[in-house]
């Protein structure tokens, strides 16, 4: 996606890219060149640039950034979504068509939402491991 919209420009000409690399308790290193991908690589930039690209491009496209707002509620109209905030200022509330939830694992928009989507835990991890033949 962000391939084709090109916004990772940025992010590429900015950050390392690491062809190989170690995962866990694997004892050799995984060769990402071999992967049939345009980025074959895992690109390093510190997690501040990254932030602060992301924050640029969002700007440039008209979004305004809430520092410091907790969602704290939501309620759904027919045609609006009024949501409810915690402010340095005090509460406050905003209305809008649409509210995308982004809140993390605690989601505030998705508990409060009447759209309730299946949950499912992971709590195992698997590791394929292809062994050379004799
Ligand atoms: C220790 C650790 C190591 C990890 N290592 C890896 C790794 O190596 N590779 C990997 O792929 N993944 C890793 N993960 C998982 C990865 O961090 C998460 O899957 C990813 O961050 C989830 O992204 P997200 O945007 O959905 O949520 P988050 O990154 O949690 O972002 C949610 C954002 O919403 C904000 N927010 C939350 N509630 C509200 C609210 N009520 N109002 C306003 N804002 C709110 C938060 O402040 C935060 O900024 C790791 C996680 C942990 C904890």
């Amino acid at each position: 996606m962000s391939s084709s919209s090109g916004v990772h420009h940025p992010f590429i000409s900015e950050g390392m890219p690491l062809p190989g690399g170690q995962f866990g308790l694997l004892d050799s290193r995984l060769d990402f060149r071999r992967l049939p991908s345009p980025f074959p690589y895992t690109l390093a930039l510190p997690q501040e640039r990254a932030e602060a690209l992301l924050e640029q491009q969002a700007l440039e496209l008209g979004a305004t950034i809430l520092r410091g707002h907790e969602v704290t509620g939501l309620s759904e109209g027919p045609d609006r979504v009024r949501v409810y905030l915690r402010t340095p200022d005090g509460p406050s509330r905003i209305e809008a068509a649409y509210l995308v939830g982004c809140d993390g694992a605690h989601s505030t928009v998705r508990n409060n939402s009447r759209h309730q989507l299946p949950r499912h835990s992971v709590h195992r991890a698997r590791l394929a491991r292809r062994r050379r033949p004799r």
